[in-house]
């Protein structure tokens, strides 16, 4: 049953159901939670044509589901690709807004089953998003990888460069880039990992990454926002440093780097 006053998932994603969109929507699949439904969308942005094969990349939001910021910058992006669709030139962009919809409805961490989604994948999990997902990251193969989320007992931002060794090199411009709108955390151990400007390299098992069998490694980022930083600069954060890491990652293929 919808509770009175609980915020509703389809209603926050309502904005990208207008018809005639610029992106392609899909319903991966859905399931029921006692009486009420849910599903996990997909929004498929296809940029203009870059200078060769299209890069195919997953952005991952709302994962976690009090974790906000990253859902509505993940809605946000997808409106600004409408306006300025050279944001994505060369990309095929997959963007899932709305990873852990009952979680975002609970404004909890977990999904309503009490998973912590974030540390399911490639484990023989048995939640549906996950399973979901995972059958989305094996179908696609991507390029790259990038989770959007947010860190409460973090007072600045920071970001898992996992995957590709050259993942590094997407994320600290980008990195560098979002520091202009909310500070970096430079602390040397952050999330009980060690880091370095911000920079993290290693990441908890069952975290979303390509299936164990990729090869070669995309690129796997996950991007951190201090939640309890004003929402506005959390979005705009966000949102900088994806528009840097796109164009970062497309300079580096570029200029043809070995990496
Ligand atoms: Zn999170």
């Amino acid at each position: 049953m919808q509770k009175a006053g609980r915020i509703n998932y389809r209603d926050t994603l309502g904005p990208l159901q207008k018809t005639r969109a610029p992106w392609l929507p899909a319903s991966l699949g859905c399931w029921s939670l006692g009486s009420d439904f849910y599903s996990l969308e997909q929004y498929l942005f296809v940029g203009p044509r870059g200078g060769g094969d299209y890069f195919r990349i997953g952005i991952f939001a709302g994962m976690h589901g009090d974790e906000s910021a990253g859902v509505f910058a993940a809605i946000r992006f997808l409106q600004e690709l409408a306006e300025n669709p050279n944001l994505a030139r060369g990309y095929e962009l997959y963007i899932y807004p709305l990873c852990n919809p009952s979680g975002f409805e609970d404004g909890t961490r977990h999904s309503r089953s009490g998973r912590d989604l974030n540390r399911e994948f490639w484990l023989g999990s048995r939640e549906p998003e996950v399973d979901l997902l995972e059958r989305q990251i094996r179908t696609l193969r991507f390029d790259g990888l990038i989770s959007l989320h947010a860190d409460d007992e973090s007072p600045g931002l920071y970001a898992f460069a996992l995957g590709a060794q050259f993942t590094q090199y997407v994320v600290e411009p980008a990195l560098r880039a979002a520091e202009k709108i909310l500070p970096r955390n430079c602390d040397p151990t952050i999330d009980n990992f060690t880091a370095r400007n911000g920079l993290i390299r290693k990441g908890y098992p069952g975290m979303l990454c390509a299936p164990p069998e990729a090869r070669p490694r995309p690129f796997e980022i996950v991007f951190e926002t201090p939640h309890h930083a004003d929402m506005e600069k959390q979005i705009e954060a966000n949102l900088v440093f994806l528009r840097n890491a796109l164009d970062q990652y497309q300079q580096l293929q570029a200029v043809g780097q070995d990496l």
